[in-house]
């Protein structure tokens, strides 16, 4: 029962998710397709915007020897959970747990006293960790070195405000001259669903790191699209088949009734059908890009270690990845022709016919 209420809670979780840069915030545009899951929502806590500001972060890792525990799952997958080591750090001068397994990229914090289970934090450190080695596989790369370690929030804390009263249930952000986070006050909404527990059991599974995944997601495109709203055509799409939650093994087949981007149409299901496009080509086209952006080869500053690569950086590089013109794949996902500094004429079927958007393509001088 517990584990149908966490699966529809997660769903919503991500449907209301948003990635803040300080630079360009991203809108939430995707809405639950099923009515249960907006049930779920209407049980929420009002939302109300809660501006944090970019500060200073100091960290002192000393990791502890890592002890072992073996979790029961419920289901035929059972995954061995060893006990996370944890350090104390600061953050905006509070004091935090930090989860941490040596080399790892990203961090689970909570503020002290942390009330969390070690053993429901290192579940879910364990779980998502094997999502991430995922994620990464598909992707080619990981958030850029500048941003790390991303730190991910799991309660109420300084960083991240109350769940009360934040405008998301969770989102991705990043400092100014620092490292990514996401807060996802997981470990407070569960806390309060009928007190029923939210098990290491479950917090393992791969179908349990949906969230995590999409806000890590957006730590990966912070500084790799210079447009902070236009990540979710990939964001929505990529967590929920890392997560093996998309319905369908083929990423090319996915077309909800409801458009899983931010202009309101299906980007890798149109690149799918008129490019040809399969998953193995992002991590071809992440890895050019990247390439492109470590060479200064960007056309954006944003306060970043180099000038960010432009939308239409990316979509040019996708031509030459997939041998063939996308423009007409970006029109039919509804993509406003200003990003790419173009003036094609959106189809009838794009509900949203003139998106405001800052053009990402620089004149070259
Ligand atoms: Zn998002």
């Amino acid at each position: 029962m517990f584990r149908k209420i966490s699966l529809l809670l997660i769903l919503f979780l991500i449907s209301a998710c948003n990635a803040i840069s300080p630079d360009a915030p991203a809108p939430i545009r995707f809405v639950p397709a099923a009515t249960t899951q907006a049930t779920a929502a209407s049980s929420l806590p009002p939302a109300s915007p809660t501006p944090v500001k970019p500060i200073v972060q100091a960290t002192a890792p000393a990791n502890t020897p890592p002890a072992t525990a073996r979790a029961s799952a419920p289901s035929a997958t059972t995954i061995a959970i060893n006990l996370v080591p944890a350090t104390t750090i600061q953050i905006l001068g509070a004091t935090y747990k930090s989860y941490q397994m040596p080399g790892d990229p990203f961090r689970f914090v909570c503020p002290e006293p942390c009330t969390v289970d070690p053993k429901l934090i290192s579940a879910q450190y364990t779980g998502f960790r094997i999502a991430h080695a995922k994620l990464i596989k598909l992707t080619g790369v990981d958030t850029l070195p500048e941003l790390l370690p991303v730190n991910i929030h799991v309660k109420n804390d300084q960083r991240c405000g109350n769940l009360s009263q934040s405008s998301s249930l969770s989102y991705a952000s990043k400092w100014t001259n620092g490292n990514a986070y996401i807060c996802t006050f997981l470990f407070e909404y569960i806390k309060g669903i009928g007190g029923q527990p939210y098990s290491p059991e479950f917090a393992v599974q791969l179908d349990q790191q949906t969230i995590f995944i999409h806000e890590y997601l957006h730590t990966i495109f912070f500084g790799r699209f210079a447009d902070g709203g236009n990540q979710h055509d990939f964001v929505t799409p990529l967590a929920l088949f890392v997560t093996d939650k998309l319905g369908n093994p083929d990423l090319c087949a996915y077309r909800p009734q409801t458009p899983p981007g931010d202009y309101g149409g299906h980007l890798i299901y149109e690149l799918c059908r008129q490019n040809g496009f399969r998953i193995s080509h992002l991590a071809t086209s992440l890895i050019e890009q990247d390439k492109l952006y470590q060479s200064g080869g960007g056309k954006i500053n944003q306060l970043m270690k180099h000038p960010l690569t432009t939308m239409a950086q990316f979509r040019e590089i996708l031509n030459r990845v997939l041998g063939s013109d996308t423009t007409k794949a970006f029109a039919d996902a509804c993509w406003p022709p200003a990003l790419f500094g173009n003036s094609y004429v959106l189809p009838n079927s794009c509900t949203n016919r003139t998106p405001t958007v800052a053009p990402t393509r620089i004149p070259t001088r």
